[in-house]
């Protein structure tokens, strides 16, 4: 897979993954508005069956049907969020993935090189975050390329002997 395919994958991934959000949000907003509207529906005509005196059976299903009808949207509210939730982290898996492994056996040098230097960036950045060194002043391990000292402040000034003493 070229760096081209790949910058498309992770666009046109993240760009579904916005839209199955934005949908889940609809269904949850349109649902969670629905469920009140269709218990009071529920209860209104349960009670008007009992008071023009329908049969126990009549009123108990429409009571139950309202109930059901109720919960099962309040699930399909919950369960498009969690569906959505859910696509979201496989495509982050999938896309997770793809920049994991680049370099398979289709990849050319430019894309190995690159793999390479991003390698040697990131293990130089934890170097330079690296206690390797002691403050002059109160021994807290600091960077040997830190300009002062975050316990006791004192400032390292470029060349003079004040310094972090390298461990
Ligand atoms: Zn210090």
């Amino acid at each position: 897979m070229t760096e081209s395919e790949q910058i498309r994958l992770i666009e046109s991934t993240r760009r579904d993954e916005q839209q199955i959000i934005n949908a889940a949000n609809k269904i949850y907003g349109v649902t969670t508005l629905l469920v009140p509207v269709i218990v009071v529906l529920g209860i209104v005509i349960t009670a008007d069956l009992i008071d023009t005196g329908a049969s126990t059976l009549v009123v108990i299903c429409t009571a139950l049907f309202s109930i059901i009808f109720s919960i099962a949207l309040y699930a399909l509210a919950v369960m498009s969020k969690l569906v959505a939730k859910l696509l979201g982290h496989i495509a982050d898996a999938v896309l997770a993935q793809q920049e994991i492994r680049p370099s398979d056996a289709t990849a050319t040098s430019e894309e190995v090189q690159e793999l390479t230097d991003l390698l040697i960036e990131r293990i130089s950045v934890e170097i330079d975050h690296a206690h390797d060194a002691i403050c002059p002043s109160c021994e807290l391990e600091i960077n040997r390329h830190a300009t002062h000292c975050p316990r006791c402040r004192a400032i390292f000034a470029e060349g003079s002997p004040w310094a972090p003493i390298p461990k």
